[in-house]
């Protein structure tokens, strides 16, 4: 008798919990803040924070610098994510940390950002390639899901959660016809991305270049001999003139690519994170412009 009363105290404290909490999905109780959002690495950070403006908040998990495919969620992101309204991931198979999180935190919904996305698998795998955001192309996708999702859970801010993205997908597309043009600065044959980890395949389709990573994918990350003779001899076939490397890996092997083959090392780039304060990469179309200009400057000589 009273193990029951008991409990209909808990469902009833947990229903008053949920007609209080910012939670829920009905869309009638966000705070006037607006709502809380967790992502789960620094682009798509940046990405929810062009739509959501000033109006609600935007947390991600992985810092800058560290590693978003096999990432190790520390307490305080088990908060962020379950203090968050929705938490937002990339999908693809880019969070292989999620099930820590989901096990850690059950009553947010996750969503998929890159829902629609026609995906790229990854070589000699049967997994597919999760670095869809390198092409803005995919990334108007990206935005077109986060602001129907956001709408939905907070009717109140439609207009600005639309005007929002609106203007965001016009930069995104002045973005890409200026990527199309600065691609015609590199002689065809030059049209080749050499970095650590293959994860301009979304971007060198949807520009045109042919790309090669020493390694797929950062997790499956190894850097062999036989791996880094392909790479040697495709810079020497190729007769390329730059190699690249990006922020976020371990430089040591496209250094060694880079004095076995002779060919400088033209910049860095960013693949798996927006750059720090100062670094002019702080923003994704930063980023994005950033990368554009170092294989422009190291490919077209
Ligand atoms: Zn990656």
């Amino acid at each position: 008798m009273f193990k029951k009363k008991f409990l209909s105290v808990i469902l009833l404290f947990s229903l008053l919990l949920a007609a209080c909490s910012t939670g829920d999905n009905d869309g009638e109780s966000v705070s006037e803040d607006g709502l809380t959002i967790t992502t789960s690495f620094s682009v798509l950070g940046d990405i929810i924070s062009q739509i959501i403006g000033d109006y609600g908040s935007v947390e991600y998990i992985v810092p800058i610098g560290e590693e978003p495919h096999e990432y190790e969620p520390v307490p305080s992101d088990f908060q962020k994510v379950s203090d968050a309204d929705v938490f937002y991931i990339n999908g693809l198979d880019l969070e292989e940390w999620l099930e820590k999180i989901v096990s850690n935190v059950t009553e947010t919904e996750i969503v998929e950002v890159s829902s629609g996305v026609t995906p790229i698998p990854l070589v000699g795998d049967d997994e597919d390639d999760p670095h869809a955001w390198l092409s803005p192309k995919n990334v108007i996708q990206y935005v077109e899901n986060i602001v129907e999702d956001l709408v939905a859970r907070d009717p109140d801010g439609e207009s600005i959660y639309r005007e929002n993205a609106e203007a965001y997908i016009e930069e995104l597309m002045e973005l890409d016809e200026w990527i199309e043009e600065q691609v015609q600065q590199i002689q065809e044959e030059h049209r080749v991305i050499v970095v650590s980890e293959n994860a301009f395949k979304y971007f060198g389709e949807d520009y045109g270049f042919q790309t090669e990573g020493v390694w797929e994918i950062n997790s499956h990350e190894e850097g062999t001999p036989q791996q880094m003779n392909r790479v040697i001899d495709i810079v020497g076939e190729k007769n390329l003139p730059a190699v690249f490397v990006e922020t976020t890996v371990d430089k040591r092997y496209m250094e060694t690519i880079s004095e076995n083959t002779g060919v400088p090392i033209a910049g860095e780039v960013y693949t798996d994170a927006i750059g720090p304060e100062g670094s002019g990469a702080e923003t994704y179309i930063k980023m994005m412009r950033e990368n554009v200009n170092v294989f422009v400057s190291g490919l077209s000589e």
